[in-house]
């Protein structure tokens, strides 16, 4: 047992069983044991890889689309430029070195990061000393000015809860004891307003995932781009709406059961989009059409920019360069899987790569 494993399985016998979300929370971000306070889960060596550590364009490209719905919203004077869960820095560092080129967007622009773990706020800041970052805890605490955003894998790293639908209710999954060893076990069914409306669209026995602290976080971002404008590119894995059981646990690139080692393994669920774009609606913003990954980065330009890049490889750069790109784009490795829902004030354009979802005001002049 780890020493995290020890100390949930004692507070299970004398509190009773958690909820799958206090059991993440306790994983990921134990001031002491937290699978992100101690160690920095990117790349070979880590546990997995992200998108920015693929290839720099990933980061440029959203950085020159965050700068190009800054212009269409006529180039506020003092923004901010925020990332939650910015790893080490990388897509901040090649979204901010691409931006320098549209004149005016990095003077006027803030970098504003929310991170919880305090190790890689410190590659952070290694990475963006130039940019002098603000560093905050919540997202609640940024500041009440335009608001321009990158979020890619931060969503999937916020607890879920799980219900399995039983004939009319939902019965929580809940992390327990049984022999002493951790086990996940069920709640009393109850019924669920909240869930009422997938009565329609599951079966008894199947998995529907909530993520209350996700809605929490868009509202935060979304009320300030509906207050002062602004927008935000939102990138993670998953799917419109939530379908099935995605808790995962990660160590060393490879799957691994999620009660074996609390504390060292990374824990992820798909990111459902349909209650963060709803959530996005009620703070007052609008929000884009949900895109695949590797659609948005061809929209935004990604094979133009990765032959300019390959001009000067060759050999080993060249191939792995090649490889980046088919990873990011393709739709049997990253392209599909991973998803993308701008936030944008319902009078503005949203970024561009994305449309937007609203209804058309108005066709009767085109008759
Ligand atoms: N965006 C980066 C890193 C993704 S890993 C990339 O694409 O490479 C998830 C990041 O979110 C890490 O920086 C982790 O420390 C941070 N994180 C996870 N949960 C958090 C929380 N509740 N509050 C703030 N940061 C969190």
């Amino acid at each position: 047992m780890t020493p995290l494993a020890r100390l949930l399985a004692a507070r299970i016998a004398a509190e009773g069983p958690m909820p799958l979300a206090e059991f993440m929370v306790a994983c990921l971000l134990h001031p002491e044991h937290g699978y992100y306070t101690g160690r920095d889960p990117l790349g070979a060596a880590g546990d997995f890889t992200t998108a920015p550590e693929i290839s720099q364009m990933f980061g440029e490209l959203l950085g020159l689309a965050l700068a190009h719905a800054w212009r269409d919203q006529g180039a506020p004077g003092r923004i901010v430029l925020a990332e939650p869960g910015p790893g080490r820095g990388t897509l901040m560092a090649d979204a901010l070195r691409a931006a320098a080129r549209v004149p005016g967007f990095t003077a006027a622009a803030g970098v504003h990061l929310v991170e919880a773990s305090p190790l890689l706020r410190a590659a952070q800041a290694a990475r963006l000393a130039d940019h002098l970052p603000t560093w905050h805890d919540r997202l609640a605490d940024l500041p009440e000015t335009p608001l321009y955003l990158i979020a890619n894998e931060f969503f999937d790293a916020l607890p879920i809860r799980q219900f399995v639908r039983q004939r009319a209710g939902w019965a929580e999954r809940q992390v327990g004891l049984s022999a002493g060893r951790l086990v996940l076990g069920l709640a009393p069914a109850l019924p669920l307003a909240a869930l009422a409306p997938r009565l329609a669209d599951t079966q008894p026995g199947d998995v529907v995932e909530t993520c209350a602290p996700a809605e929490a976080a868009i509202g935060e971002i979304a009320g300030r781009i509906a207050r002062h404008g602004g927008a935000a590119i939102i990138i993670d894995y998953g799917d419109w709406i939530s379908r099935g059981d995605t808790f995962q646990a990660l160590r060393g690139h490879a799957p691994c059961d999620p009660l074996q080692a609390p504390g060292k393994a990374d824990l992820t669920a798909h990111v459902a989009f349909a209650p963060l774009a709803a959530a996005a609606r009620a703070a007052g913003a609008a929000t884009s059409a949900l895109v695949p990954q590797g659609v948005l980065l061809e929209r935004l330009g990604i094979t133009a920019r990765a032959q300019v890049l390959a001009r000067g490889l060759s050999g080993a750069a060249l191939h792995s360069h090649i490889a980046a790109h088919r990873r990011l784009t393709h739709p049997q490795e990253m392209g599909n899987l991973f998803k993308a829902l701008a936030i944008h004030p319902a009078g503005a354009p949203p970024p561009p790569g994305f449309v937007s979802d609203q209804p058309k005001a108005d066709h009767a002049h085109d008759a």
